[in-house]
């Protein structure tokens, strides 16, 4: 029987080019992400070229479901593969160094910490989280040597792209920054996923429709795209106490993630729609944590649009 969703990147029913899809066709098996805190610094932090962190960051470094940084980086992932087992009992692991910015270290240090995880046989792929300032020539011809063994995925936080919006939550570095970061990977075989977060303060409906049409003109593989989490003891936190911004609310979200999915070229995959903050610090929107509710309602008003990712595409790229 033919296929009545017009989009084609995903096997149960999706609009948009699912991670899921992704994984099943390129490792033909179950693949899953195990995070990890390698216990790095943050050049944001530490007054290398910011003090305090981007607003939004929480006191782990938005490694929050991480694992425990007591536990060596090989017994973090040993338990974090087991306990994502006792739901997929021959899933496959991709070591996932979310914690902090896990390039802010000399390149020696890198190659201690991942060295490990790209000779070992049962992890899948790295995925390695990090800023656009971080990542110079030489760890990227490393990285790029490696990836001729395993997947190495680079997660690069973003955001915005305006810089604005990144001088008000303390980024710490720019869009030219970002840019210049894409262009040095560009041609490399890692595979670069980029993190956007909708609803900064002050952000507006076409700011954030304008950061998704540039990243669908540039050689990227995937993103991820977050609501504000709002979390408590953040330097946010205090200021939306004090000046009460705007947030948005589960249906301005959803408009505005389906029409950024339709700026979107087809083959970029979707890693994430809606972000995972701990509930128990979570200041708001308290809407944010029925995870499963917000993707089902994407995926409800998707079909009542009759729209998909990629609907209003336009290939103009770098
Ligand atoms: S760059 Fe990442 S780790 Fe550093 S302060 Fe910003 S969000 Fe936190």
């Amino acid at each position: 029987m033919k296929k009545q969703n017009p989009f084609y990147y995903s096997d149960d029913n999706k609009r948009y080019h699912t991670w899921n899809y992704y994984l099943k066709k390129h490792y033909q098996e179950k693949v899953f992400k195990v995070a990890l805190n390698a216990n790095f610094s943050c050049p944001n932090r530490d007054g290398t070229c910011g003090i305090g962190g981007c607003t939004f960051c929480t006191a782990l470094g938005s490694g929050d479901c991480a694992g425990d940084v007591e536990d060596d980086l090989m017994t973090q992932y040993q338990k974090g593969l087991q306990l994502m087992r006792s739901k997929w009992p021959n899933g496959k692991g991709m070591a996932y160094f979310q914690a902090y910015t896990n390039t802010y270290a000399p390149l020696s240090v890198l190659k201690q910490t991942f060295t490990p995880f790209i000779e070992a046989e049962d992890v899948k792929a790295l995925c390695i989280a990090t800023r656009a300032d971080c990542l110079e020539d030489d760890k990227i011809a490393w990285l790029q040597e490696c990836s001729e063994k395993k997947d190495i995925w680079i997660e690069l936080g973003l955001q915005s792209i305006h810089d604005t919006t990144a001088r008000m939550v303390n980024r710490g570095h720019s869009f030219a920054d970002f840019l210049d970061c894409i262009q040095r990977l560009k041609g490399s075989n890692l595979k670069i996923c980029v993190h956007l977060i909708n609803g900064l303060p002050f952000e507006s409906d076409t700011m954030m429709l304008e950061s998704a049409r540039v990243l669908s003109t540039l050689p990227i593989h995937a993103v991820k795209l977050h609501m504000l989490h709002l979390m408590k003891g953040t330097k946010m936190a205090a200021q939306y106490i004090r000046e009460s911004f705007p947030l948005l609310t589960k249906e301005q979200y959803i408009d505005i993630v389906i029409r950024q999915l339709e700026l979107f070229p087809p083959h970029l995959v979707i890693q994430r729609l809606t972000g995972d903050g701990v509930q128990q610090n979570l200041l708001a929107p308290q809407w944010t944590c029925k995870k499963v509710i917000v993707l089902n309602d994407i995926d409800k008003e998707m079909v009542k649009r009759n729209t998909w990712q990629g609907k209003f595409y336009q290939a103009n790229g770098i």
